[in-house]
């Protein structure tokens, strides 16, 4: 490519930063760095009833927390209300806008009628030829053209058409002095040199519209992808109902952002049938050819999927540092990394999320009692107790606290008892971790650490009446 690549993110900070827009955001980071270029983010805040500070606060922390790293901005369109002064004062110059004064409520008034005459509710075009100069009440429209056709060729869709008689006189600066989101998006992508827009396919519509206003300005337009919107199950729009989150909630979740990005990734783009991609790999296959024209549909289960295998990939002194936060949230306030990175070792090969790890690691820093019901019902009965009195007996004569230790230790008492492995492993199990499924007692009586083993097996005793 012969001029640099430049792409954007522009979020509205009208709400959180969600699944859809994540995914454009790295569809276009992508796409910047497999390009070497430059990934700008512009926080589209024009409308201030709606936008809020913390959102913008949200969503930066969100892409960072992504990995979505920007190299121009954040640019903020509430502070460059000059910039798109200037270049409404040359459309108008140009002729190509003219200012209007017609009333909100009279224009709502004739659109009323021509809808019920039948026909399209668009500006009649009352003010094009007045001449009006620019004041405190007037609204600047930009002139349209009555006939010909607007097309592009679409990254992604191919070749898109409108007929320009289909558009009518938009709006591109409201009478308080605010510009309209067709005009302000064109003037930043011009002034942030722009090389490929890179969107949402529900702006589509949006697009003519934009190439019109570069055409008056004598700007070329830049290169427009539009990616299909990602669907939920049932092929409608996105949203809660699907069980979509914000991405921020995905991390709090305990979906690890490795996992987030290679499963958006995978959604409407593919590289061969691989499914698991490094971040290095996604930066080095992807491409807009190979983004598809079907919308991507969410799948929670593919998610956790994915976040189960980097779960397993993550080396265990990294998982157990991510794992405090959702200790923490269990009412285990500890910074022992250490212990974590053990503990996680023993639970992620299981777990879905950190969430549920953290919810399986409690037995190791809290008491295990009450038992679960059905597990102490089952396995810890009075025939039991030779098992559990042996056990305390032998840890506390110091046997080894390894895996090979220990193993000899529960084919030891088995064998000193006449009973099977499993007749010995269950009820230690639910005595140290209060459940009949846990990590296995080799790797966990280490953790437990000797004296704390044998005073789960004294309460254990005591719970027998021994
Ligand atoms: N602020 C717009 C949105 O959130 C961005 C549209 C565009 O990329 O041009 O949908």
């Amino acid at each position: 490519m012969a001029t640099q690549v430049r792409t954007r993110f522009s979020p509205s900070p009208t709400g959180a930063l969600h699944l859809g827009g994540a995914h454009t955001a790295l569809f276009n980071w992508l796409f910047a760095r497999h390009h070497g270029g430059v990934f700008i983010l512009r926080i589209e805040d024009t409308d201030m009833e709606r936008s809020r500070a913390h959102f913008v606060e949200e969503i930066l922390e969100a892409l960072l927390w992504l990995g979505l790293d920007w190299d121009e901005g954040p640019y903020f369109q509430s502070q460059r209300l000059a910039i798109y002064d200037d270049f409404i004062h040359r459309l108008l110059k140009a002729g190509a806008a003219y200012c209007c004064d017609c009333d909100p409520q009279e224009l709502e008034a004739r659109r009323q009628a021509a809808l019920a005459r039948g026909d399209k509710p668009r500006y009649d075009g009352r003010c094009r030829e007045r001449g009006l100069p620019l004041g405190p009440k007037t609204a600047v429209r930009f002139k349209t053209p009555q006939t010909g056709i607007t097309f592009w060729h679409d990254q992604i869709k191919g070749h898109i058409a409108f007929e320009n008689q289909e558009l009518d006189d938009l709006v591109i600066r409201r009478a308080d002095g605010i510009p309209t989101y067709n005009f302000a998006v064109v003037v930043d992508d011009i002034t942030m040199r722009v090389s490929h827009v890179i969107r949402g396919d529900d702006h589509i519509s949006n697009t003519p519209r934009q190439i019109l206003i570069y055409q008056a300005l004598g700007e070329e337009p830049p290169l427009f992808a539009h990616m299909p919107l990602m669907l939920g199950k049932d092929r409608t729009k996105l949203s809660k109902r699907h069980g979509a989150l914000p991405v921020l909630a995905y991390r709090d979740r305990g979906i690890l952002p490795q996992a987030l990005t290679n499963y958006l990734a995978r959604l409407g783009w593919s590289h061969g049938d691989q499914e698991i991609f490094s971040r290095e790999e996604l930066i080095r296959y992807f491409s807009l050819e190979h983004v598809g024209k079907a919308p991507g549909i969410h799948d929670d289960d593919k998610l956790l999927w994915l976040n189960s295998h980097y779960l397993k990939e993550t080396p265990p002194e990294e998982l157990g540092r991510l794992l405090l936060p959702f200790l923490a949230k269990e009412g285990i306030h500890t910074d022992d990394a250490v212990k974590a990175a053990r503990v996680a070792a023993t639970l992620n090969k299981r777990a879905k999320t950190l969430m549920e790890m953290a919810q399986a690691a409690r037995f190791y820093y809290l008491d295990p009692w009450p038992y679960d019901e059905e597990a102490a019902r089952k396995h810890l009965t009075p025939g039991a107790l030779p098992v559990l009195r042996e056990a305390r007996e032998r840890l506390a004569a110091g046997v080894e606290l390894s895996e090979e230790g220990l193993t000899r230790l529960l084919k030891d008492l088995a064998r000193d008892l006449g009973v099977k492995v499993v007749e010995v492993a269950q009820p230690l199990r639910v005595a140290l971790t209060g459940k009949a499924a846990s990590p296995s007692l080799t790797e966990l009586i280490p953790i437990l650490g000797r004296e704390e083993t044998i005073r789960r097996l004294d309460f254990a005793l005591r719970h027998l009446g021994a």
